[in-house]
């Protein structure tokens, strides 16, 4: 590619992603912070994450509207405000490593990628995997590694973990996940049936594990070996 081509490509890049930054911060003010959302952490990723690059080009225009949009393979991407919601949950100062179940859209990802030191993110999902994986290339997430498995299983090889995510419902929270949770770590997951589920956070400390409920939610299925089956 000649430098001119890539010159262009870096002003597109700009230009998309300062578009719409009037209707972030009125998403933030609106949907986020009138709801009780106060972590600035989590406001400024917010406002700086380009959620319209994570739906289909249909969507756009809805991108930044105060309810959940399909991404695709009969899944969702979340309301804004539930995002934020379990984002603060998880108590991030910026040095953390966090894993996520379910990268989808990647916009979750995206987020935490803009607060944290670095993301870990799995999709079982072939079709979403791939997608997604190619638009963090395009927008240079360097700090979001992906990964095609059962996310249930946890990965490991890259544990402990300072905060998990999980952003599909099951029926309990699967064992590895609490394996690989460091001491301190936080995690939240939708858990219920598969109607309708309550978002719960778990704090792990040196001889405990303590769970708070955060409310009723909605989410598509975690399928796997600790979740739902296909
Ligand atoms: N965080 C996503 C939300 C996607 S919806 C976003 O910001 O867009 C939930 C995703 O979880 C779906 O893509 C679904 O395929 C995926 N999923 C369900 N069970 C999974 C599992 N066991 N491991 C990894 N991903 C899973």
């Amino acid at each position: 590619m000649t430098s001119a081509v890539v010159a262009g490509i870096k002003v597109y890049m700009k230009n998309e992603l300062k578009k719409y930054s009037s209707r972030r911060r009125e998403m933030v003010k609106k949907q986020i912070a009138s709801r009780g959302v106060t972590d600035p952490l989590v406001k400024s990723a917010m406002s700086i994450v380009p959620r319209h690059l994570f739906v289909s080009e249909a969507l756009v225009d809805s991108a930044y509207e105060d309810f959940p949009l399909p991404i695709g393979e009969g899944q969702t991407i979340s309301q804004p405000y539930i995002i934020a919601e379990m984002t603060q949950s998880l108590n991030l100062k910026g040095h953390e490593r966090v894993l996520e179940i379910g990268t989808g859209s990647g916009y979750q990802a995206a987020v935490l990628a803009q607060m944290v030191y670095k993301v870990y993110t799995i999709e079982r999902n072939n079709t979403l995997f791939l997608q997604t994986r190619k638009l963090f290339d395009k927008l240079k997430y360097h700090n979001i590694v992906t990964r095609y498995s059962d996310g249930t299983q946890g990965w490991k090889q890259e544990g402990p973990f300072d905060a998990i995510i999980v952003t599909a419902g099951g029926q309990k929270i699967p064992s590895p996940l609490i394996e690989q949770l460091s001491t301190g770590g936080r995690l939240v997951m939708p858990v219920g049936d598969n109607l309708s589920q309550e978002l719960i956070r778990l704090e792990k400390t040196e001889d405990r594990i303590n769970t708070t409920n955060l409310g009723a939610c909605r989410f598509v299925k975690l399928i796997g070996q600790h979740g739902w089956n296909e």
